[in-house]
């Protein structure tokens, strides 16, 4: 038995939020060599992500999931929430104390 830690993006088809939810996948195989796949969230056996899953943000229910791998194609979603601007300011040292 193994265990795989999986993060599954969402994206909610209303207001095009997109976000992450972690899931642990649980990979068992009978004697009979039948693989099954259990999907754990917080340690709880919930049924496996898939499209209908509800929006943190609007609450409605027609977020989506990517395919794996999308959001690492694609990194501009993911850096929607948190803008990377780069810090052009001249390395000045030191620090002129505030003038009052
Ligand atoms: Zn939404």
């Amino acid at each position: 038995m193994e265990e795989e830690l999986r993060i599954v993006p969402f994206e909610c088809q209303r207001c095009w939020h997109v976000w992450e939810e972690e899931y642990v996948v649980r990979h068992q195989e009978d004697r009979h060599g039948n693989g099954g796949e259990i999907w754990l969230r917080a340690g709880l056996p919930v049924s496996p992500p898939s499209s209908g899953a509800i929006c943190p943000r609007c609450g409605c229910q027609r977020a989506t999931t990517f395919p794996d791998g999308y959001l690492s194609r694609h990194p501009e979603l993911r850096r929607a929430a948190e803008p990377t601007v780069p810090d052009e300011t001249p390395l000045i040292s030191p620090v002129r104390p505030p003038l009052y």
